[in-house]
């Protein structure tokens, strides 16, 4: 497949940005080779600036779960790009959005909207110390909340993609109020809270892990979790910015049922768009200012764009678009499953609903950062550039998650696995 265009742009980019990429992972370092400039998207179709098709399982990172150029979205932007861009004052959408949040999610009794994940889980955990009047934090090894300095401690994502265990210039005082601890491990956190009795301000977590592949709660995990915060007066936080709106509608609280403190929301509540969220039980959201004395603000917070791009794709899920979606992943899986038989590889799929990875010569079950770790990154590289050049666009990393959406339909996905096939007869 000739790339020659995507090429000379990294090239060209790299001399006016710092790794021709405004965010790491688009880089290719993980993966090797150059990252592929894009130009346009069509339902599950992406077009790069060489003319080449591929079938998109990144979904701009998740949000894209109705396919790029979703009819509803895109004319709710444009009709309020006619209107007006922004305002920096409060529309009545803003109220809409946040009453529909309310109502899908359930640990959410209020909401305040930010401009990206990051932002989310910063101001969620300033909301739980300040609330709490504690300092410390704990966060599992391999989750990854954003780049926040309390957070960027062990993260995953482009974190350990590039290698680095975390990140020169977070302060080791502020990284020094941050527990990581081992994912879905009970017993490290129940020695956390026996070491630091009355001290955590927060516990938080992705509900189902997203950004060291996809590792969901071992049975137990969650509502272990539950039990062990409220017990101490910690307050525990799902970072969903994930998994909101994705693995159920209501997230993966809902579809696990226990229900946390404060959940962060991102990606898939922007509909595209740069947005991001923080809500929860209403005792606790009301310490942010303007009623409480935690400080929170943004000036483009609830921009009317993103604000409406959100509001319609959220109406446009409901919950038989998650059967459909879990239906997918699960087809998908499968055929990838039957293709490691028939080529006599060792890979361990990890999936839940619209999300799934592949972990060659891993463990046989991966439930935690470590396995992800000794998983064999090399072959899982060429298996990534074999599909890229049949046309199919995985995250361009072996510690990110595929996902699926509206648009992947079975004809899709038998594309998806011949290439696969090919793919895989090849390493
Ligand atoms: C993507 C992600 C973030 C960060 O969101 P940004 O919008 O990139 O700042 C935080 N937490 C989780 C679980 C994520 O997947």
């Amino acid at each position: 497949m000739d790339r020659r265009k995507s090429q000379s742009l990294i090239e060209r980019a790299a001399r006016s940005i710092p790794g021709g990429v405004n965010s790491p992972v688009r880089a290719f370092k993980g993966v090797g080779g150059n990252p592929v400039f894009f130009t346009s998207g069509d339902g599950v179709y992406l077009q790069d600036v060489d003319g080449n098709r591929y079938i998109d399982y990144v979904a701009s990172w998740g949000p894209m779960i109705l396919g790029h150029g979703h009819h509803g979205v895109v004319e709710a932007v444009k009709h309020q790009a006619d209107l007006a861009l922004g305002f920096g004052a409060p529309t009545e959408q803003e109220i809409e959005l946040a009453e529909l949040v309310v109502d899908m999610v359930p640990s959410i009794e209020k909401v305040r909207m930010v401009n990206s994940g990051t932002e989310a889980t910063m101001s969620a955990i300033r909301l739980a110390r300040g609330f709490t009047g504690r300092d410390l934090i704990v966060k599992f090894n391999g989750c990854y909340h954003g780049h926040s300095d309390a957070l960027l401690v062990k993260a995953g994502s482009g974190v350990l993609t590039l290698g680095i265990p975390s990140s020169a210039g977070v302060p080791e005082a502020v990284a020094a109020q941050t527990l990581s601890l081992p994912f879905n491990d009970l017993d490290s956190i129940r020695h956390a809270f026996a070491t630091y009795p009355e001290q955590i301000a927060a516990v938080i977590l992705e509900p189902v892990a997203g950004n060291m592949g996809c590792i969901p709660p071992v049975p137990g995990f969650l509502e272990g979790l539950r039990t062990l915060t409220r017990a101490d007066g910690s307050v525990l936080i799902f970072d969903e910015v994930m998994t909101g709106f994705r693995v159920a509608r209501g997230g993966a609280q809902a579809r696990y049922n226990v229900i946390p403190d404060l959940t962060t929301l991102g990606k898939i509540i922007g509909g595209g768009l740069p947005v991001g969220a923080f809500g929860g039980r209403a005792e606790i959201m009301d310490h942010i200012a303007p009623v409480g004395n935690v400080y929170q603000a943004g000036t483009l917070s609830g921009n009317p764009l993103a604000v409406v791009a959100g509001l319609t794709m959220l109406q446009a899920l409901d919950d038989g678009f998650y059967d459909e979606l879990e239906a997918r992943t699960n087809y998908l899986v499968e055929g990838l499953q039957a293709l490691a038989v028939k080529h006599g590889l060792s890979i361990t799929i990890n999936h839940v609903c619209g999300m799934f990875s592949l972990f060659f010569d891993a463990a046989k079950v991966v439930t935690e950062f470590d396995h992800v770790a000794n998983a064999n990154i090399d072959t899982f590289n060429r298996f990534f550039h074999a599909m890229l050049d049949q046309g199919v666009y995985l995250a361009p990393s072996a510690f990110e998650v595929g996902f699926l959406g509206a648009q992947h339909t079975t004809e899709v996905l038998d594309a998806t696995l011949s290439a696969a096939d090919r793919a895989l007869s090849n390493l």
